[in-house]
């Protein structure tokens, strides 16, 4: 569709970055573009319709991502963050990144057990960082409602590894 394409020509693919031999899709286009960010965000709302109570965003490109959606909706934001970065009583989950570990939290009470989260990211890759994030969310008795992100990278399994929830991704990048 018409976003899938805006998205598609806003978003740059830089060769070797972060890492040599790494594909880095670039969003700040996107970004660059309140009235793209901002249908992306009324998009994702609307493939949920009202089945979510709670935006989960992933820092730090999630943010974004989770303001604009937000803000389309009404719906309270939350936020996970890496280690350190939130005051407590905090939940917390480890999970891997390509090379070691890394420590996602999220306030303790900030999604209450009878919610339903939509948890939003910029990238799918190989669907670590959001498994992650849905597990901050069970452990807190609530439910997934789901994921939306701007932009799938498709090949690395992130949607299987995500199932059974839904994956909403606004374009995929083959
Ligand atoms: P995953 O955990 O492998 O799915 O990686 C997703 C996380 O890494 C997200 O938080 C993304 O922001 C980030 N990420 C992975 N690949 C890219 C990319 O090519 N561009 C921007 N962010 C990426």
């Amino acid at each position: 569709g018409d976003l899938a394409d805006r998205i598609d020509r806003l978003a740059t693919v830089v060769e070797d970055f972060p890492r040599p031999g790494v594909r880095f899709r670039d969003l700040a286009g996107v970004y660059a573009q309140p009235a793209t960010l901002g249908a992306a965000a009324h998009a994702l709302a609307t493939a949920y319709r009202d089945a979510f109570s709670h935006i989960v965003a992933v820092e730090a490109r999630g943010f974004m991502v989770g303001t604009a959606v937000a803000l389309a909706t009404g719906k309270p934001l939350v936020l996970v963050r890496k280690a350190g970065k939130l005051p407590g009583p905090l939940r917390s989950v480890k999970y891997d990144l390509e090379y070691g570990e890394d420590v996602l939290e999220m306030q303790e009470s900030a999604v209450p057990p009878d919610g339903r989260a939509l948890i939003v990211d910029d990238v799918l890759a190989t669907g670590g960082t959001l498994a992650a994030v849905a597990k901050l969310v069970t452990e807190s008795g609530a439910a997934v409602a789901g994921f939306g992100v701007l932009l799938e990278l498709a090949g690395l399994g992130g949607v299987r590894r995500l199932h059974p929830h839904r994956v909403v991704a606004l374009q995929t990048d083959r």
